[in-house]
């Protein structure tokens, strides 16, 4: 039997969703969306879909055994409830709520009413953080120390409700949620100390340029940055490892790892000094380069499309759930600290 699917929220994500689900998930179809602007209904209308009259109709509809939440983030609680306490499963978007707060009362309600609840963290499916994953789990860099992770643009302020705090715009939100998921998707360790750095640069009441630093007790420590305002990108991910670095330069993925070669022995270190542009230095000149080698970046195939794969394989035979609840709760309560850092202009100690 088809899973039915209907969608809350027909603005840009929204009618993706309906978009990837009705081109790649063979195991759903779309059954009608709802919106509360009529423009949008409109948009749907002539993009062939059906629209409810009403959110009520759509939780009534006993057809619709899966619903995706797609409005701003005020919205997500009230509504993932909704539809849970209506009997549906519920994909809800990124950031899953505006606290951690928030997302307990969900999770409780998940359990009460035994239905599946999933966040769209559909950047685990990201071709460089893939990639990126694929290098520390093949370990031929070592052990990570220093990761570095950023989204960078320059256009300047936040545009509609994401420059309102009543909505939860600002970029905490909306890109720290993905790096943070990431980051900590990625490194087996609970988070100890959080440092905020968050500037409202265009954005007035919300933030819009941010760097943030993670450490793990795993000893691995880690900036993320999201920037609306630069004009010369640094790297996506730059990965320092025991045994050498990797560069994802960008979304297309153009990069290396430049490491040790096992065959090149020890490198005597003596006492000599390197003659650089910058004058004699020893301990910031590159090695010599027959202690090292260059590689491609690892191949991956990767689509996010597989997060609705595993939906339907977890509904339809009890699959594991890849992004799971308990999960977000922990990037939830990281991103409550990191408001909770800036406001107090210093870094927080925690264990999460
Ligand atoms: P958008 O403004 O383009 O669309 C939001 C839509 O929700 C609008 O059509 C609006 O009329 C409708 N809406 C607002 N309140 C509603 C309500 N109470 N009931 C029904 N409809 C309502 O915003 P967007 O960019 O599509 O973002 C929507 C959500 O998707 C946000 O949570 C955002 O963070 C998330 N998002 C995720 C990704 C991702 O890659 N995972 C990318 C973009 C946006």
């Amino acid at each position: 039997m088809k899973h039915k699917l209907a969608v809350i929220g027909y603005g840009g994500m929204g009618s993706w969703h309906c978009q990837n689900v009705a081109t790649k998930i063979p195991e759903i179809q779309v059954k009608g969306i709802w919106d509360i602007r009529p423009e949008a209904r409109d948009k749907a209308r002539d993009d062939g879909l059906y629209v409810y009259s009403s959110l009520e109709e759509l939780l009534e509809d006993d057809e619709v055994d899966l619903v995706t939440v797609a409005v701003p983030n005020n919205f997500h609680k009230e509504l993932s409830i909704a539809c849970l306490r209506a009997g549906k499963n519920v994909v809800c978007e990124k950031p899953v709520t505006m606290n951690a707060g928030e997302l307990e009362e969900i999770i409780a309600v998940s359990r009460e009413t035994g239905r599946l609840f999933s966040v769209h963290q559909n950047r685990r499916w990201d071709k460089d953080y893939r990639i990126v994953r694929k290098i520390l789990e093949e370990g031929k860099l070592g052990s990570p120390y220093f990761i570095e992770s950023r989204v960078q643009g320059s256009r300047g302020a936040m545009y509609g409700w994401r420059g309102y705090k009543v909505n939860g715009g600002g970029m905490v939100l909306d890109w720290g949620v993905h790096l943070l998921d990431q980051i900590m998707d990625m490194i087996p360790s609970p988070v100890v100390s959080v440092d905020a750095h968050l500037q409202r640069v265009f954005s007035g009441e919300v933030d819009d340029n941010i760097k943030l630093f993670v450490r793990f007790e795993n000893g691995v420590s880690a900036v993320l940055e999201m920037s609306t305002n630069c004009f010369v990108n640094l790297p996506r991910w730059h990965v320092s490892c025991t045994k050498g670095t990797a560069v994802v330069q960008d979304w297309s993925c153009a990069g290396k790892t430049v490491q040790l070669r096992e065959d090149a022995g020890e490198m005597a270190w003596d006492d000599d000094i390197v003659y650089t542009e910058a004058g004699p230095t020893r301990t910031m000149a590159p090695r010599p380069a027959y202690t090292t080698k260059e590689e491609a970046l690892p191949e991956v195939t990767t689509d996010w499309s597989d997060y609705y794969k595993n939906i339907v394989d977890v509904i339809d035979n009890g699959a594991e759930l890849i992004v799971q609840p308990e999960q977000c709760l922990r990037v939830m309560k990281v991103i409550d600290l990191i408001f909770e850092s800036d406001r107090q202009s210093h870094g927080l100690a925690c264990r999460i």
